[in-house]
């Protein structure tokens, strides 16, 4: 599409900050208009990205995620409020409500859905760009494969403790996730936010990394996405940034240089199957290998933790999960597999 064929915005008064802003531009802005994003994962970054991301007056914004609201979310996920703890609403569903007052003009879809290799690639149909609001990095990996296989632009980010990175991924043009770090980090070996602890702002400072990434991508300005990985270390007050430039050149990926897709054709990733009449679901992780003793470790004061050579057991709340040297385990409390692959991405961390 040319320029010339793209039709006004709809409301320029609510942009005219940005617009004023020579790089975005009234051109930039009629093409967020036009652009269509998805937001996987709306939890901490999910939702401030969907926030800015509404707001800034991208076209279409579709928000996927499998959780619901939890008083201990509020610290950091600023779109949520006590109500929506209340009302037990699906994060999707609760930041749509809120971003439709925010914005009428953009269309929010909200998805309440556990992003798997069946479904990934659905629902990246037809966006322009994807922006990383999950809590996991097997999640992360399925994303990069369905984003370098069909050419979407996306942006990673995580966050922990005052510490967050992101990078933005130009499909072809740029390292993938996969060329900066070759393999999934295993089951048991990434500590996370519910076991480790983190900071709302450093959330806020890692979300409008990616935010601006996304809207330089949606607003036809790939030329100024950041080339780097920044690294933001909040409480130590230290910011650091490598240069991806020559890597994609140096490393031979599978993702990028010989189009293996692992996560998405399902031969890499987990395996989950409803235990009947146990009221539990099993997760099971070909390959892999945790150390219950670290494990042990890393869960102190997260819940009752009971272990022996062969397995552990961590009761948090109504839930149990049992964790095999495998990898594998059973979470106990319930037969939805959502629950269950959330509980696991939590507290043993994948
Ligand atoms: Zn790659």
């Amino acid at each position: 599409m040319s320029d010339a064929d793209l039709p006004p915005p709809p409301n320029l008064d609510r942009y005219v900050r940005q617009i004023r802003y020579p790089p975005l531009g009234a051109e930039g802005q009629a093409r967020l208009a036009q652009s269509r994003v998805l937001v996987c994962g709306c939890g901490a970054l999910g939702s401030m990205l969907a926030n800015t991301l509404v707001r800034a007056g991208v076209g279409r914004v579709r928000i996927v995620d499998r959780d619901f609201v939890e008083l201990n979310n509020l610290q950091r996920q600023f779109l949520f409020d006590e109500q929506d703890v209340a009302e037990q609403l699906p994060k999707a569903i609760a930041a749509a409500l809120k971003l439709r007052k925010i914005n009428s003009e953009v269309q929010v879809e909200p998805v309440v859905a556990d992003v798997d290799h069946r479904n990934v690639e659905k629902l990246c149909e037809g966006v322009d760009a994807i922006v990383d609001g999950t809590d996991n990095f097997e999640t992360r990996f399925l994303v990069n494969d369905v984003a370098v296989k069909h050419g979407i632009p996306w942006v990673y980010g995580g966050c922990l403790g005052a510490e967050g990175q992101t990078m933005t991924i130009l499909p072809r043009q740029t390292p993938c996730l996969r060329c900066l770090m070759q393999e999934c980090p295993p089951p048991g070996t990434m500590p996370t936010c519910d076991v480790a602890g983190v900071l709302g702002p450093i959330v806020g400072v890692i979300a409008s990394l990616e935010a601006v990434e996304a809207i330089k991508i949606l607003s036809g300005r790939p030329e100024a996405v950041s080339r780097h990985l920044t690294v933001v270390e909040l409480w130590d007050n230290r910011i650091r940034q490598v240069d991806l430039g020559a890597l994609r050149e140096q490393v031979d990926c599978p993702t990028c240089k010989r189009g293996e897709f692992p996560w998405l054709d399902g031969s890499l990733g987990s395996h989950t199957a409803v235990l009947c009449g146990r009221n539990a679901v099993q997760l099971s992780h070909p390959g892999a290998s945790v150390s219950l003793e670290h494990l042990a470790r890393q869960l102190e004061g997260v819940g009752e933790v009971r272990r022996n050579p062969f397995l552990l057991r961590l009761k948090v709340g109504q839930h149990e999960l049992t964790v095999f040297p495998d990898g594998r385990a059973i979470v106990g409390g319930t037969n939805d597999v959502a629950t269950a692959r959330t509980l696991y991405a939590k507290y043993i961390g994948h």
